[in-house]
Parts: structure tokens; C-alpha cells; sequence
């Protein structure tokens, strides 16, 4: 037997009546990893055709094929292991990663009705264990009552942020909850059985924190996400130490949030984040949504396989260009940072304003964000409203009677400096309104200045 892997075959059978060429093997492998829509009917059909042509006689068994194929990618994956390679991890941000990225993917279903009894043979290698994310599910509920409904904040629902969620009727694993490192490579996902819920990507981020040392955990209900966190470590001690890591909103999905929102939250204003977009993980979601073209109608446990196959493929792939993308990224970002400073600074002595004000304006924008009582928790809308109009008049009275006695430049900063003394919740938007893009460009300070976001610019790689 061990001869005849030697020579490069895979013995199909105990007897070895049927033999693999590797090569077949490695072939299906590479494919499937750069174009995961294909499906192995496809592929064997291919292959028959192929031999046909070469005069070879006989057909091709799918399922032998697929067993042989699982058999040998998983005994290369303990070769590999042995030779201490590790599967699910990044080079670049190991042992100290910055900031981990975890959301679902709910095109990863899996219909109900193909049934299977066999075990996998990747189970929990990349995708967690079912009976272990039941039981951790099942602990939170315990623990603590939850509340139905999605999770709003600005003018989007997010169905993301809920902690409950009704069962598809047809379908057994819902999607897939995954993480990856803020360079996409994956590191763990788990099968959603409940929509996407809050326990999940708390499962995840507890699997992880240790074993990472991640420093952000980034979701894009971070807003929703963190105090309910909290709210548990209260009685699950055991959540304790994922406080330590800080909680990241990524930055697209930041500005479907509210103001307040994204100003707290969104990861462009996290100090020590860099350029960590937090938006990562949605290039490896795209791919594996090509996966369930195939993965849809597989069973339980070849589904897992085939996933995990297929993240594998995806983690060489990144590793083997990272050396590329990082140095291009290197320079991306040191240009970036210089254009942006400078842009800073014109910007600064255009509007006449020195840098200790703006700091100031920065503070007070964030103070106004944290600060929830100014009528926003109010649910009196019409004294709200009241009282909003009555200080808009009051700010145009004042606005009139400035603009009479001074410059336009310095009325403009006397008014400002008037309506931060008014503490008051419709001016302090209209101020920061009209800087907002001053502000931005300069929260946090004291660190690099913050890269504008340009839309799917992070996909470098
Ligand atoms: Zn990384
Ligand atoms: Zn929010």
C-alpha cells in the first residue's frame, strides 16, 4: 500500500481494486478552490469525457470518488499537522492579532432533505461542533431572559442584532458564522441554526480571545452587540475576559447607523485600530457563498467536509500572497497617511482654526455622542420637538444679531463657541454637521491621522 502511494496512487478500496491518480485529486482540489462553484458531477463528467477521448473504457463511481477524495485531503491535513502546520491561523498578526471580523453568512444553508449518517471527517477542525454551540446556546438562555425583535439603530433594522430567531422550515444549517483576522484569513465559523443571533458571534470571540490575543472584535452591530455582552459577563463569570478586547463597528456598515452611533462605535474612531476596516470578513463571505451553489444539497457531514476543504484552500491562498499584499499595503497606507496630513493641515489654515480647537470641537462631538440624555432617550416626541424648535429660533435670533457686529469667520466661531455653552442637542448637530468632515479627520487624535474609506479599497488581496 505505502508503494503504491509513493508512486502517486490512492488506493480507492481495502483490496486497492481501484486506484486514484493524486494528481486527479490535487487537480479537483486547486479547482475547486479557484472556482467553488463547481460542482463534482461536473468535474467527473469532465473526467469521462477526458478518458473517453484517450480510449480509457469504464465509468466513473461520484461517491467513491468523493469518499477517496475526503480520505486523502484529510490524512494530508494530519501530515501536515504533524509537520506542524498550522491551518487557521494568520502569519502576519500571530500570536498578538489586532482585530478579529465575525459575521454570518446566511447563503451557506444546507436544505433538510439530504439525509447521511456518517460522521465527518473535519469535525471541528474548522467548523465548531454543533452539540458544543447548543450547549453554550442553551447556557446563555438560562442565564439570561431574551428579548424578540431586531435590533434597530438609525434608520436600519438590523437582523443581525437579535437575540432570538424562528427556525426556516426547510432548512437545516441556516448559514455559517465566521471569523477571520483583519488580513481575511479564516479562523473559525460555526452553523447557524437560529438566524443570526447574538450568542453566535459570542461563541466565536470566546473560542478565540485567548488563543488570539485579539486586541478588537469587530461585527457591524457592534452598538447592540456590546452591551448585551456586558450584560451578561454579569453573570457568566466565565465571560469576563472578553471585555478586555474592545469592541469595533465596522466602517461601511457604520454610516447605515445613526450619528451618535457612529461616532461612538464605528471603528474609524477607535484609537490603535489603523486602518483595520473591520469589513474583512465580507470578501471571504462572497466566496463561500459560491461554495453553497454545491454545498446546498450535500449532507450534514460532507457539506462540513467539503467546507473546511474549501476555507483550507482559501488560507493558502492568502498566505501565499501575503508577502505581496502587505508591502503594497505598506506603501498604500504611508502615502495615504501623508496626503492626509497635509490635507489636515490646509484644511486648518483655511477655516483659521489652530489645532487645540479643533481638538476641543473633537472632544465636544464626543462628549455630545455619549451623551444620552439630551432628548434622545426621550419618548415624549412632541416636547422633543418643542423644544428643538424653540432653540432653532433662538439660534437664528442669535445667528441675526451676530453676523450684524462681526466678520463672517469669527461669527462663526463665536456662535460655535456659544452653542457648545448651550450644551444643546439641535446646534451641536449643526455644528457638527457643518465640520463633520473637519472632525472626522481628527478623531482620535494624538494618533496617525484616520484614512478616509473608499469603498471596498481594503480588497487589496
Ligand atoms: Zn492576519
Ligand atoms: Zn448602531
Amino acid at each position: 500500500m505505502s508503494d503504491l502511494i509513493s508512486s502517486g496512487y490512492w488506493p480507492a478500496s481495502v483490496n486497492a481494486d481501484t486506484l486514484f491518480s493524486i494528481d486527479v485529486f490535487s487537480s479537483f482540489e486547486e479547482m475547486k478552490t479557484v472556482a467553488p462553484g463547481l460542482s463534482r458531477q461536473g468535474f467527473l463528467r469532465m473526467l469521462e469525457r477526458r478518458t473517453c477521448l484517450f480510449g480509457r473504457a469504464g465509468k466513473l463511481h461520484g461517491d467513491v470518488f468523493q469518499r477517496s477524495f475526503m480520505e486523502y485531503t484529510f490524512c494530508q491535513y494530519q501530515c501536515e499537522k504533524m509537520a506542524s502546520v498550522e491551518h487557521f491561523t494568520c502569519p502576519a498578526c500571530t500570536p498578538n492579532m489586532l482585530a478579529l471580523c465575525a459575521d454570518g453568512n446566511r447563503k451557506v444553508y444546507r436544505f433538510r432533505q439530504s439525509k447521511g449518517s456518517e460522521e465527518p471527517y473535519f469535525d471541528g477542525t474548522f467548523i465548531a461542533k454543533d452539540t458544543d454551540v447548543h450547549h453554550f446556546v442553551d447556557e446563555i438562555r438560562s442565564k439570561m431572559k431574551s428579548t424578540a425583535g431586531k435590533g434597530i439603530c438609525g434608520a436600519s433594522q438590523w437582523s443581525a442584532a437579535r437575540e432570538t430567531a424562528r427556525r426556516a422550515s426547510k432548512l437545516d444549517e441556516e448559514g455559517l458564522e465566521v471569523v477571520v483576522c483583519r488580513h481575511g484569513v479564516l479562523l473559525k465559523a460555526l452553523n447557524m441554526y437560529r438566524g443570526e443571533i447574538f450568542a453566535y458571534p459570542l461563541y466565536l470571540q470566546k473560542e478565540l480571545q485567548a488563543a488570539t490575543n485579539g486586541q478588537f472584535y469587530c461585527t457591524d452591530i457592534a452598538c447592540k452587540y456590546w452591551p448585551y455582552l456586558e450584560k451578561l459577563a454579569v453573570s457568566m463569570l466565565e465571560l469576563r475576559p472578553l471585555l478586555q478586547m474592545r469592541p469595533f463597528l465596522s466602517v461601511m456598515h457604520a454610516k447605515a447607523h445613526s450619528t451618535k452611533c457612529e461616532i461612538i462605535w464605528s471603528g474609524k474612531n477607535q484609537e490603535g485600530a489603523g486602518t483595520t476596516a473591520g469589513e474583512e470578513v465580507e470578501m471571504v463571505n462572497s466566496y463561500l457563498s459560491r461554495c453553497a451553489l454545491t454545498t446546498k444539497y450535500m449532507t450534514k457531514s460532507a457539506r462540513n467536509d467539503m467546507l473546511t476543504v474549501h476555507a483550507i484552500g482559501w488560507n493558502r491562498r492568502k498566505w501565499e500572497g501575503l508577502h505581496l499584499a502587505l508591502s503594497s499595503r505598506y506603501i498604500k497606507t504611508l502615502k495615504k497617511a501623508e496626503a492626509e496630513s497635509q490635507k489636515l493641515e490646509d484644511l486648518s489654515s483655511e477655516l483659521g482654526c489652530p489645532e487645540n480647537i479643533v481638538h476641543q470641537w473633537v472632544h465636544d462631538v464626543r462628549q455630545w455622542a455619549s451623551d444620552d440624555s439630551v432628548g434622545t432617550r426621550c419618548d415624549d416626541q412632541h416636547n422633543l420637538q418643542k423644544s428643538i424648535e424653540q432653540m432653532f429660533l433662538g439660534v437664528h435670533q442669535k445667528k441675526a444679531s451676530l453676523y450684524n457686529h462681526t466678520g463672517m469667520l469669527k461669527t462663526h466661531l463665536i456662535f460655535v463657541s456659544f452653542l457648545l455653552l448651550a450644551d444643546d442637542l439641535c446646534g451641536l448637530f449643526w455644528y457638527y454637521s457643518v465640520f463633520r468632515s473637519l472632525i472626522l479627520k481628527c478623531l482620535p487624535f494624538n494618533v496617525r491621522p484616520i484614512m478616509p474609506f473608499k469603498s471596498f479599497d481594503f480588497i487589496t488581496f
